[in-house]
């Protein structure tokens, strides 16, 4: 059977081996899905509730367990990875209020009384990229189990451990067997089969946009439903009006976060050419504070690559000190190191510029004015994320409606919470996940009219 021998990226010590799901295993689960659904729809609505709250108690008693499995499976600082482990927690309760909050409508006609149900999809498929394995997990499974879904869920082949765990502490907190179950494996058997099963109703699909795409041409042919949440270039645009040492000591935490390994990640910092030369005097210690290192400390502030393969493709954007305004800091030694770096090219076209890197690297360019600044902000296939500094409340509003992009923040780097829509315009994605309609992407509706005559 295939397997992953699991890597701890900030030490390269071998952790275990983890088996791949076979397509027979998949083709099991989903028969197995398939009939819990039906049972889990059938509850009543308080039932569901409760089972999600539970689900959710028991997450909350495992944050410290789930989070050193991140620290050691993906090399996320601890503190970080306690955050995400309290946000699945946070987005499973939030989602608990769904069952009973899973309005129709009724709405007025001759003759008759009409009313829409929103009746859950059956099996859902969710397959996670290896960034923030367990929060991007939940944000699928939470909304599609509370619509009354049954989930599948395969993470990446390098991460997979808090999701398994996730898996079991369903099972522990009194799911039915079979509504939700961790298939690890390949994306090109695990993935792939959920797009071709018939039995697999909708796919949430978290990853690149090239296998993005990939996954919605499958989805086409059975006329599947599908959300995509692809990559992302997104923009910090900076005015010559902005707090200006607000904008620079938080600029690299926009980008450099999970070594840059983030969607949303700000890589490029798009500054009014006045007050070039001072933003980035501002912007050189505070990259050179960033805390790089152990991620089990709890001071660290960025951890190391996800990999090896991960770090030979960073590398390859930026192999040498060519056109680097500034670094931070990384440890020497074993791990997949690459220190914060700050580039300052002399193209808008260079690649650096257009492509995500995905990684602890920011391009820094100059703009002239207004235009100028929204045209170099949508100057990319992409448009997930972006932040917007300045003092002046008309522009920022001028901006943030300019700008082509799902989820837009002023004088500050906020995009995720789990009450608030999150998604992507362009080829970063189709769909939103989390806010207050996230339940009713898993569902179908259905329109009953009923005679009064
Ligand atoms: P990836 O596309 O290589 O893999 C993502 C997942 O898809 C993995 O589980 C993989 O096994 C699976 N997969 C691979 N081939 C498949 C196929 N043919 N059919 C079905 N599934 C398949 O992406 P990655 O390298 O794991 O993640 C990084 C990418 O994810 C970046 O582009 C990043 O921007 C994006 N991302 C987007 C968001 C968002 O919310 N928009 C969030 C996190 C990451």
């Amino acid at each position: 059977m295939a397997s992953t021998l699991l890597i701890n990226p900030a030490t390269e010590a071998e952790i275990r081996t983890i088996e791949h799901t076979t397509l027979e295993g998949v083709d099991d689960a989903v028969a197995r899905a398939v009939v819990a659904q039906k049972r889990w729809a059938a509850l009543a609505p308080s039932a569901r509730a409760g089972a999600l709250r539970d689900f959710a108690t028991a997450v909350g008693g495992a944050i410290e367990e789930l989070a050193l499995l991140e620290v050691v499976n993906s090399g996320h600082p601890l503190g970080q990875a306690r955050w995400e482990a309290g946000h699945v927690r946070d987005v499973l309760n939030y989602y608990a209020a769904a069952p009973e909050r899973m309005l129709g409508k009724q709405i007025p006609v001759a003759g008759g009384l009409d009313v829409t149900f929103l009746e859950p999809l059956g099996v859902v498929g969710i397959i996670v990229p290896w960034n923030f394995p367990m929060t991007i997990a939940s944000w699928g499974f939470a909304p599609a189990l509370a619509a009354g879904n049954a989930v599948v869920l395969k993470p990446a082949e390098w991460t997979p451990l808090t999701a398994i765990r996730l898996g079991e502490l369903a099972l522990e907190a009194g799911l039915p067997d079979g509504l939700f179950q961790v298939l690890p494996g390949r994306g090109s058997v695990v993935g792939e089969r959920f797009v071709t099963h018939e039995g697999v109703r909708k796919i949430v699909f978290t990853g690149s946009t090239a296998v993005g795409k990939k996954v919605m041409a499958g989805c086409a042919d059975q006329v599947k439903a599908v959300t995509l949440e692809l990559g992302g270039k997104s923009a910090n645009v900076v005015f010559a009006d902005s707090d200006l040492e607000k904008a620079a000591a938080t600029a690299p935490y926009a980008v450099f976060e999970n070594a840059g390994q983030d969607c949303c990640a700000r890589s490029r910092i798009l500054v009014e050419r006045s007050v070039l030369d001072r933003f980035l005097e501002l912007l050189e210690p505070a990259v050179k504070g960033v805390v790089v290192g152990d991620p089990n400390d709890e001071k660290t502030e960025m951890g190391p690559l996800v990999s090896k393969a991960h770090f030979d493709s960073v590398t390859a954007y930026q192999p040498d000190d060519t056109d680097v305004a500034f670094r931070g800091s990384a440890p020497t030694g074993p791990g997949y190191w690459f220190a914060p770096t700050v580039i300052t090219p002399s193209s808008r076209t260079d690649r650096r510029v257009t492509e995500e890197i995905f990684g602890p690297v920011v391009t820094v360019l100059p703009f002239e004015d207004e235009a100028d600044a929204i045209a170099l902000a949508n100057d990319s296939i992409y448009g997930l994320s972006g932040s917007i500094w300045t003092r002046d409340v008309g522009r920022a509003i001028r901006v943030a409606r300019g700008v082509e992009s799902g989820n837009l923040s002023v004088n500050s780097h906020s995009s995720v919470r789990y009450s608030t829509p999150f998604g992507g315009f362009k080829q970063s994605g189709l769909g939103r996940e989390l806010g207050p309609d996230a339940a009713a992407a898993f569902t179908e509706t259905k329109n009953v009219f009923i005679s009064t005559d």
